[in-house]
C-alpha cells in the first residue's frame, strides 16, 4: 500500500481534507484527500485491490 500525494490521473496536487475516525476498516486508518484540480475525493493510501471489497462494505 503506497501513500499517494498526487491523483494519478490528472497529476494535480492532493490536499488532505480530514481523517475520518469512523472509517476504520480492518483497523486501518486512512485520510480523505481532495484533488485541487477536479475536486475528486479519495482515500489515501489507496486500498489494495484485494481489500477494496471490505471498504465498500463499510460504506
Ligand atoms: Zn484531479
Amino acid at each position: 500500500m503506497k501513500d499517494q500525494t498526487h491523483y494519478p490521473l490528472c497529476k494535480s496536487e492532493l490536499k488532505k481534507v480530514y481523517t475520518p475516525k469512523d472509517y476504520l476498516v480492518n483497523g486501518e486508518i486512512f485520510d480523505i484527500v481532495e484533488c485541487s484540480s477536479c475536486r475528486l475525493r479519495l482515500t489515501s493510501p489507496f486500498p489494495d485491490k484485494d481489500k477494496i471489497g471490505s471498504y465498500y462494505e463499510s460504506d
